[in-house]
């Protein structure tokens, strides 16, 4: 059974999600790319905005509802239930945490060309950390990908992978190191790339047992990349700092989508368990210990 909601906005969530989403979900047992990739998005968006659930989180400014952390909970755990729910909301990974660095972090024209499209739904992000070992991983300051300064701006060079939502992702929000070695506890920047940038190129899918995620968990690859010092997010040499400020908050917000993935999860084993019958009796009334 559900619980009884405390809010308007959790009950139009949990009906959208009911309604729209799941049978889509159980249509295409849970592979986004084969649901319709992008397009099926497009018209879970517009569906989302007629029930005046889409971007619960992002700033008012930028077409959201201005949601803040305590109040996201119930609304974020309705739209995990189902495992397109946080794409429809325009909350999934990578972009939700995105939007919370941005509006943070950006500077107003850097919030007008990034974060405005992102909120709106109308392009999707990536967030750029992780690298093939020794590169970073559970340890970021082993971060090897390096980022030169040329005349009006600088240069990236490197290899990332896990890289959520890459294929497809309008920009990279992608770290490299700007000064130190890797083990430097500082000297990383964080930089804005539109996916179009010369020498930035998404090398191929990483195989995980996750079909949920549009754009899936690729590898990306920096040649010489290009980027405008107006690109640069924040202080040079800062990027540690923003990271924590990006996934700290990113990782409350994992827990409340999966607390509603949780519970549909259990809600399945437990329908399940009350109709199977084996050895001529109920599950529930059968067990080593009954034996
Ligand atoms: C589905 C998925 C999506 C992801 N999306 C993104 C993304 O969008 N962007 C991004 O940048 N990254 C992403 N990642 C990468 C993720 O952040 C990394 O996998 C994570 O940081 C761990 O790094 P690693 O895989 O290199 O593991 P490792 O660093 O190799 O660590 C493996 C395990 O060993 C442990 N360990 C390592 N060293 C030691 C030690 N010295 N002593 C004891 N224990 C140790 C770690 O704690 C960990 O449990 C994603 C990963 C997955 C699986």
């Amino acid at each position: 059974m559900i619980a009884e909601s405390p809010t308007p906005l959790v009950d139009r969530v949990r009906d959208f999600i009911r309604a729209h989403v799941l049978p889509l979900e159980d249509e295409f047992d849970g592979d986004i790319e084969r649901a319709g990739g992008d397009s099926v998005r497009e018209k879970l968006k517009a569906t989302a905005r007629e029930f005046g659930v889409f971007a619960p989180h992002a700033p008012l400014d930028c077409g959201g509802l201005g949601l803040g952390m305590a109040e996201r909970a119930g609304v974020f755990e309705e739209a995990g239930y189902s495992l397109f729910g946080p794409l429809a909301l325009n909350i999934a990974a990578p972009d939700e945490g995105n939007m919370h660095l941005l509006d943070h972090v950006a500077t107003p024209a850097q919030r007008e060309a990034f974060l405005q499209p992102l909120a709106r739904g109308v392009v999707r992000s990536a967030f750029a950390m992780t690298e093939p070992a020794p590169g970073a991983g559970s340890d970021p300051t082993a971060l090897t990908t390096t980022a030169t300064k040329v005349s009006a701006g600088w240069v990236v060079n490197g290899r990332k992978w896990f890289i959520t939502g890459a294929d497809g992702a309008g920009f990279f929000i992608t770290m490299a190191r700007t000064s130190g070695e890797p083990g430097s506890a500082g000297g990383v920047t964080i930089f804005l790339m539109p996916a179009e940038t010369g020498g930035l190129e998404v090398v191929r899918h990483v195989g995980t047992v996750d079909k949920a995620m549009l754009g899936g968990h690729c590898e990306v690859s920096f040649a010489d990349a290009f980027v405008p010092e107006e690109n640069v997010l924040g202080g040079v040499d800062e990027g540690f700092r923003y990271a924590k400020m990006r996934l700290g908050p990113a990782r409350m917000t994992h827990v409340m989508r999966w607390t509603g993935a949780a519970r549909r999860a259990q809600e399945v084993a437990v329908r399940h368990v009350a109709n199977r019958e084996a050895f001529g009796a109920r599950s529930v009334t059968w067990g080593w210990s009954s034996r």
